[in-house]
């Protein structure tokens, strides 16, 4: 059975990007693999953030996941951080990724943009080292992920190409897929730019209060055309919002055309509203269930135990391949 790996990083609160690009994918996948699913703590660290903030965020993700419908009998559940073998395999990885290709990485590029040089973590640069180690270190051939991520997973890639190259068949080759609708949710405020967690500018967070939803999607940015069209490029707020309503509903682009054709935007936004309060209204009632049961502690336990048998695994067959003495 092919290995499947994703993680979110607890950076913040989920958004409706990441349930479409990337939750509902995992649970829509989880029984075609031995699927393994991480909290990305140690990626958190990345940009500043409060101890009780990250704790808090890291239990959240995990009762979303199980309220998604996440089955932890089938996928396995667990903190990047209670799995220090990923950790140290980063630690031998960094030295066959390169200052330059790393210094290429979109994300790198966005996230130290507003940052002065002297405050730029090393942590966020090296971010792509870590999260090679993660895929990696499960064996893992199927990488879901939304479309952001899909540069970091090349360049995992490549490093795998080239280790492989100088020790023999040793890494397993990873490769992304996403979502076919979905794959890159925009923020509603400027539907240029992507719905990220950490950037609360124009997000639906899935804690949100259903009201407060309804209340963003109607105000959603949109344009003068007066025309439900799928075309991001004149149309992005729009398009955005008839993203969110396919990939919830499974309608395609020109089956929600036909149906609002020559109706407003107020009628297809309140369309929209209805189907997102709806299915995240569910999601927090499960999520309510949960979060304080003692089920997100056990899930984790018993998955870093079912996670660290295959990452030890792993990182014994690259220190033996790489002559680390005794190992
Ligand atoms: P941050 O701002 O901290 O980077 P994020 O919202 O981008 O937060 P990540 O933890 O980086 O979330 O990504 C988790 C998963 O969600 C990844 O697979 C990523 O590609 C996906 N994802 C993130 N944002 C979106 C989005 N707007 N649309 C679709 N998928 C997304
Ligand atoms: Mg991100």
């Amino acid at each position: 059975m092919d290995h499947i790996l994703s993680g979110i990083k607890p950076t913040g609160q989920l958004t409706l990007g990441n349930y479409i690009g990337a939750i509902r994918n995992f649970v829509k996948v989880q029984k075609e693999g031995d699927t393994f699913l991480f909290v990305a703590d140690l990626h958190a660290l990345t940009l500043p953030i409060e101890p009780e903030t990250l704790k808090n965020n890291s239990r959240d993700l995990v009762a979303f996941y199980l309220a998604a419908g996440l089955d932890p009998k089938t996928a396995t559940i667990f903190l990047q951080s209670d799995v220090p073998d990923h950790s140290e395999l980063a630690i031998i990885l960094q030295n066959y990724l390169y200052m330059g290709e790393l210094s290429r990485m979109t994300q790198f590029k966005d996230k130290s943009s507003k940052m002065k040089e002297e405050a730029i973590g090393l942590g966020l640069f090296a971010y792509p080292v870590l999260m090679a180690a993660d895929i990696v270190i499960y064996d893992s051939k199927r990488i879901p992920v939304g479309e952001d991520q899909v540069q970091h997973v090349e360049l995992a890639r490549d490093l795998v190409k080239r280790f492989n190259n100088r020790y023999g068949d040793i890494l397993i080759m990873p490769k992304a897929e996403m979502v076919k609708v979905g794959a890159r949710i925009m923020s509603l405020s400027d539907p240029t730019k992507k719905m990220s967690k950490s950037d609360p500018k124009g997000d639906i967070y899935l804690k949100d209060d259903i009201k407060v939803i309804r209340k963003k999607i109607m105000s959603a940015v949109t344009d003068m055309l007066a025309k439900v069209h799928y075309d991001p490029v004149n149309q992005p707020g729009i398009s955005n919002l008839m993203t969110i309503l396919s990939s919830l509903t499974g309608k395609s682009f020109d089956e929600i055309e036909k149906e609002f054709d020559g109706k407003g935007y107020g009628d297809f936004k309140r369309a929209v509203a209805d189907v997102v309060c709806e299915e995240i209204s569910k999601l927090q009632a499960r999520y309510n269930e949960i979060i304080n049961s003692g089920l997100v502690d056990e899930v984790l336990a018993e998955g870093a135990k079912k996670a660290s048998v295959i990452a030890s695994a792993t990182l014994k067959r690259v220190q033996k391949a790489i002559g680390l003495y005794h190992k």
